[in-house]
């Protein structure tokens, strides 16, 4: 039986034609492909459409969750019991402009894939966002997760972010108010909703970009699992070492629960081996940890962001 908040929050977005569907699968939407249905799964194409979905949520008391391309995101196996609000479709404009220092002003909507971004860098011969070309979220999730790789992370390239806060209104910070540490910004602890990112990247040899993002992408071919359904790396690096090492150290190379394994290419990865379900990643992850920490002392903490 549908409960009552979300019946009616249905019938106020159906109502005013906004974008959304009941009980949808979120394994599609998750590159785990895992996740049971969201009650409501909506994909706002505006702000507006945006902001008048948080707010009808709010209004019925809808519980929220923001969704870029799911490149970082494990559902529960029962689904998400609020409303999925998914910002991939949502439809922003794209802006350069070249400054008095000769660096360049770009700005990229949340729901852009990163890949794209780097793409209108390149194209702009702007260097800066290389080491983001393999990684496969969107712009605002990798705000929110502060993404980096390779010796650089989007802290180095932000300027600005601008947002809907918890009362829906238009916001921008600067970088140095967004607490953007190691996987972690300010976003973590609000309830705000990320609209735009904007980059200032310096000019750069067209050629040597390209080479490095192919440089980057080749060596995330060779090493990474990217033939199997995974969130990335599961846990965040331990100081002063890699947790690929240890789980590898520990021999759990293979190691599995279910649908659900350590990679046998890369240590760092799990991976969905078909069929896996949250419960098979969970429980395995705990292994890890207790395994990790009996045998190195060293305490991993989970990067994939578990929903329930
Ligand atoms: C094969 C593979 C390789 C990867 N390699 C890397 C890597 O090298 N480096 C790295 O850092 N990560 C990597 N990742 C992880 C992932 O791609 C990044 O964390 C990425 O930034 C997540 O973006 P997303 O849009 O998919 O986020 P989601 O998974 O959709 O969301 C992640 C978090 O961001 C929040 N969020 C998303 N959009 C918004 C918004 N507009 N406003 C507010 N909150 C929002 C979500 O609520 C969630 O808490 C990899 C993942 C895979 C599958």
């Amino acid at each position: 039986m549908i409960q009552e908040p979300i019946a009616n929050l249905l019938d106020a977005m159906g109502a005013e034609a906004l974008p959304c569907i009941h009980n949808e699968p979120l394994d599609r939407h998750t590159t785990f492909r895992i996740g049971g249905p969201a009650c409501v799964f909506c994909k706002p194409r505006t702000v507006v459409e945006l902001a008048r979905t948080l707010e009808l949520c709010h209004s019925f008391g809808v519980r929220t969750y923001l969704l870029g391309n799911g490149s970082n995101t494990l559902f529960a196996d029962e689904g998400y019991d609020g409303a999925v609000i998914c910002l991939t479709d949502l439809k922003t404009r794209s802006t350069a402009q070249t400054l008095p220092d000769g660096k360049t002003r770009l700005t990229a909507g949340a729901g852009t894939l990163l890949v794209s971004v780097c793409n209108r860098a390149l194209e702009l011969g702007l260097t800066g966002l290389e080491f983001a070309f393999g990684i496969p979220g969107t712009v605002g999730g990798a705000v929110y997760m502060n993404a980096g790789a390779y010796g650089g992370e989007m802290k180095d390239v932000l300027s600005k972010v601008t947002f809907l806060d918890e009362n829906l209104k238009l916001q921008t910070l600067p970088v140095k108010e967004l607490a953007l540490g190691y996987r972690t910004s300010i976003f973590e602890q609000r309830n705000w909703c990320i609209l735009e990112a904007e980059f200032v990247l310096e000019p750069g040899n067209r050629e040597e970009i390209q080479a490095h993002m192919q440089d980057f992408m080749a060596r995330r071919r060779e090493k990474q699992p990217l033939d199997m359904p995974s969130a990335g790396s599961t846990f965040k690096r331990p100081a002063g070492c890699f947790a690929g090492q240890l789980i590898e150290q520990c021999g759990l190379r293979g190691f599995s629960v279910g649908g659900a394994a350590v990679s046998c290419k890369h240590c760092g990865f799990v991976v969905n081996t078909g069929g896996a379900t949250c419960a098979d990643v969970v429980e395995l992850t705990d292994k890890i940890r207790e395994i990790v920490k009996e045998k190195t002392g060293h305490v991993l903490e989970r990067e994939i962001r578990v929903v329930r």
